[in-house]
């Protein structure tokens, strides 16, 4: 393993939930680090891989109080390491997806702070699998795309070209997509998605509390809101959906 240096950082990635799920570079980080700064996103029992005297720094969103604002984050890195430190920055999934762990690095480099990545799994990847969902078989899609659902005002992106979307992605993966949902799927209908396309929404995922709905593009968003789904979750749309009901090896365990 590489020598995890005092007064530098490494980014990682926790994977969605499940502390199997874990690479053993990110085991080595979380066990060796003096400091975790670690989001909302990362389950406790990673956590419990902390060495006895680490400090465990939570970034996230707590009991209605506004989350920290990215800068003060990316301060409170560079302080760390600047007392010399072992910092271990613990991203939920994979750091670069969707995680802003390239807005960390970047700040970083241009402090001279030595950094170092290490990727998770990310929930589009893991979660899918633990849904029984396989990303791509041969029958049905040569193309996946992950797209969030949410900008940084919490709005639907602007920029997401749904006829592109409709016409060239047969599998779609949406991320904080669950607010949305009504929106996403009246877009990708008109954009000539059919209403019985299914459609997969995987709430919390890798994690003893995971919970699956199946459903269809046209009934999805009413689906949803009679459900008792929480978010984290993901918007699985496709074919691939269909292969759920005989891989689902989660349920049938
Ligand atoms: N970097 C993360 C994504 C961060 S964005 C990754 O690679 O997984 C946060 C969004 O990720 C959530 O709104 C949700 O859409 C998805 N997500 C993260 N963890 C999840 C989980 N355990 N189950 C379902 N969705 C999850």
């Amino acid at each position: 393993m590489p020598i995890f240096e005092s007064g530098t950082v490494w980014i990682v990635g926790a994977g969605p939930g499940d502390p199997g799920l874990l690479s053993l570079l990110a085991l080595y980080g979380i066990q060796n680090a003096d400091v975790i700064v670690y989001d909302a996103l990362v389950g406790e029992e990673i956590l419990l891989f902390a060495k006895e005297n680490a400090e465990l720094e939570y970034a996230g969103k707590r009991g209605g109080r506004p989350s920290p604002k990215q800068q003060d984050i990316t301060n409170r890195l560079v302080v760390l390491a600047r007392d010399k430190k072992r910092v271990l920055r613990l991203k939920g999934g994979d750091p670069f997806v969707f995680g802003r762990g390239a807005e960390e690095c970047l700040r970083l480099a241009k402090e001279n702070i030595t950094f170092r990545i290490v990727p998770g799994i990310t929930a589009g990847i893991g979660g899918l699998a633990y849904a029984g969902i396989p990303m791509t078989t041969r029958g049905t899609n040569s193309a996946v795309t992950f797209i969030t659902g949410h900008n940084a005002s919490g709005e639907v992106p602007d920029d997401i070209n749904w006829q592109a979307l409709a016409d060239g992605s047969p599998v779609l993966i949406f991320f904080m997509g669950m607010a949305h949902i009504n929106r996403i799927a009246d877009e990708l209908r008109e954009a000539g998605r059919p209403d019985k396309e299914p459609v997969a929404i995987i709430c919390k995922a890798t994690t003893p509390k995971q919970q699956v709905l199946i459903s269809t593009l046209q009934n999805c968003a009413a689906d949803v809101a009679s459900s008792d789904l929480i978010p984290p979750a993901l918007i699985v749309i496709g074919e691939i959906v269909n292969f759920s009901e005989e891989l689902d090896w989660l349920s049938n365990e």
